[in-house]
């Protein structure tokens, strides 16, 4: 067997939609008629941990990859990235039509990513047209710009236990259809860290106080026990200075990573509950999870050592109207 010059991953959507299930379908039918691609498809990227066999097998491709989600690009880029799954951001020209092209995007200045294999990894959102036609258009012209050779079977294949386990993804059909035996998925709740803008400051790693971040060997920031993150508390990305942390489920899509910025979001709940900053936002997102946790409420005396020194921590009639909107709006 040999392997194509650009393997394409399909991640399936977390929901039952019918029309993103089309979708899917539709790309991948189209796909597998394609002689210069692979084909693949994986349940929801975000949902993988890092024992599940999706992971694994994306681990395994050695060559190029376009990966189409339901995920902003720099979410699935940086997803990816952490589950070892790393290559260089391949540039799409796909344009989300939701996008104010007004925006101004500041040139990243974060750390970057590390050891990167010699690839490219091109995200692509499922989101931003319905016409598979359009994404099967821009495949193409990943193919041509990329011109690479065909080259023999990756070494994951010949020889691995798990060869049996990890080619089911590469039949496609059987996993759209569940005949495939791939395991379920659980739906999960965890922060993103985009590298290229992430300049390593530490603040959210002082700010969460439920052990989700840490450091890793090269002591950069490090999402590091996704799990202990609450369910639906965007808390650090409205803290993190540099806009890099990204909730790829969060409604609202600066958040879930959108080029825009954080702060349009944060000035507007500030607006919605009557206080002041988006920190302040942040601050009693977090003081109701730890009060969910039968803990004390800290307010901002606690894990905001830059922002600590110069705001008064002891004035909290603005969080009290937070508190108030937050359990109204069952954020
Ligand atoms: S707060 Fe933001 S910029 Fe600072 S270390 Fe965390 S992710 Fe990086
Ligand atoms: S969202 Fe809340 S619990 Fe999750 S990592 Fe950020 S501060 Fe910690």
């Amino acid at each position: 067997m040999a392997a194509k010059s650009l393997t394409v991953v399909v991640s399936q959507s977390p929901s039952k939609n019918p029309a993103k299930r089309h979708l899917e379908e539709e790309l991948v039918a189209a796909l597998m008629l394609d002689e210069t691609v692979d084909v693949a498809v994986v349940p929801h990227l975000y949902n993988l941990d890092a024992a599940h066999s999706g992971t694994m097998f994306l681990q395994s491709m050695r060559g190029h990859l376009v990966v189409l989600s339901w995920m902003y690009p720099r979410a699935a880029h940086w997803l990816l990235d952490r589950a070892g799954i790393k290559g260089h951001q391949g540039e799409t020209l796909l344009e989300d039509p939701d996008e104010d092209e007004d925006i101004e995007i500041p040139e990243p200045q974060g750390i970057g990513g590390v050891e990167l294999p010699d690839r490219n990894v091109y995200c692509l959102d499922l989101g931003v047209d319905s016409d598979p036609q359009v994404f099967l258009e821009e495949i193409s012209r990943i193919v041509g710009e990329l011109s690479v050779e065909t080259v023999e079977l990756m070494d994951w294949i010949s020889g691995s236990p798990e060869q049996e386990q990890l080619e089911r993804y590469l039949d496609p059909l059987s996993v759209l259809t569940g005949e495939s035996g791939v395991e379920p998925v659980k739906r999960r709740w965890y922060p993103v860290i985009d590298y290229e803008r992430c300049t390593n400051c530490m603040e959210c790693i002082d700010f969460c106080l439920f052990g989700v971040y840490g450091v890793d060997n090269f002591e950069r920031i490090l999402v590091e026990q996704q799990d202990n993150c609450k369910k639906g508390c965007p808390a650090c990305s409205r803290v993190c200075p540099e806009n890099a942390i990204v909730f790829p489920q969060h409604k609202e899509p600066a958040v879930a990573g959108a080029l825009g910025d954080v702060g349009a979001l944060k000035i507007d709940l500030s607006r919605l509950f009557g206080s002041t900053s988006g920190i302040d936002t942040a601050v009693a997102e977090r003081d109701v999870e730890l009060m969910r946790d039968g803990r004390e409420a800290v307010g901002a005396s606690v894990g905001m050592p830059k922002r600590q020194a110069d705001r008064d921590s002891t004035k909290r009639d603005d969080l009290d109207d937070l508190f108030d909107g937050l359990d109204a709006m069952n954020l």
